[in-house]
């Protein structure tokens, strides 16, 4: 009370009670009290929406990047695969190649849904190319020999580069007979092919069947083993 009272009971009289300021009435203090409330929860809806869209803008972008990181490693991958099963000379398959195909076509002879043959191709002297008229020639061949063996045959049909200046054509649907003619058909396509240095190239080729109770170790052995008897009896 501000002055020096005794402590014990006293009676303290309020004479006035003066509010200054503007006086607000209930329902004005509520709808202060509500707008204040739902001004905040509009903020705060702001900024999340707000944070949601960067965050869904970054997302999106990673999205995208990781799109094209993958396309890229997708695409080397398969370059990686070509690679790995052709040779880089003539385009032609390698053996890892055909792997796939040879063991599919082995088991539909096994069950008897297909004929299949092969044919062994081998350029005859062709050391004596590379000996007269360099490597860069003998190379000039054998590319030539590989784009005619992929024309001469059917899109099913794969060339494969066995080694160095020998091919091997599979041949799905096809019976000794027909891989015979197709032999005799690409022997003929050599003699009139133009070659280059005017120089007189042929092939020797042995030519299988495989039987169904073969495999494709037989089946190679029995083709080469006809591709020798090819050179034996004159080449060609
Ligand atoms: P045959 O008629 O008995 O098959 O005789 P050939 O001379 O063709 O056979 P041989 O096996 O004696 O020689 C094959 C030659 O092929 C030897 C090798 O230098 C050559 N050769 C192998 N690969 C390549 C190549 O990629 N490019 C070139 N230019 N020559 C190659
Ligand atoms: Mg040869
Ligand atoms: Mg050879």
């Amino acid at each position: 009370t501000g002055t020096n009272m005794d402590g014990g009971e006293h009676v303290i009289w309020v004479e006035e009670i003066t509010f200054t300021g503007k006086w607000l009435s209930y329902t004005e203090v509520l709808s202060i009290i509500i707008s204040v409330w739902l001004g905040s929860a509009l903020i705060l809806l702001l900024i999340t929406v707000i944070r949601l869209q960067k965050g869904f803008r970054k997302n999106r972008k990673l999205v995208k990047e990781l799109g094209e990181i993958n396309a890229a490693l997708n695409l080397h991958s398969k370059e990686m695969e070509r690679q790995a099963k052709t040779d880089p000379l003539t385009g032609s398959w390698n053996r890892a190649g055909v792997n796939e195909s040879l063991l599919e076509w082995q088991t539909l002879v096994r069950q008897d849904r297909m004929d299949f043959s092969i044919i062994f191709c081998d350029i005859d002297h062709f050391k004596k190319v590379n000996d007269t008229h360099g490597h860069s020639v003998g190379d000039l061949v054998i590319i030539e020999i590989a784009s005619l063996l992929r024309s001469q045959t059917r899109n099913q049909d794969l060339v494969v580069r066995w080694g160095g200046e020998e091919f091997v054509l599979l041949c799905p649907h096809s019976n000794l007979d027909a891989a015979t003619t197709l032999a005799y058909k690409l022997k003929s396509t050599f003699a009139n092919q133009s070659w280059p240095e005017s120089l007189n190239i042929t092939c020797s080729f042995g030519v299988s069947q495989m039987k169904p109770t073969e495999n494709i170790e037989q089946l190679l052995k029995r083709a080469d083993k006809a591709l020798y008897e090819a050179k034996d009896e004159g080449r060609n």
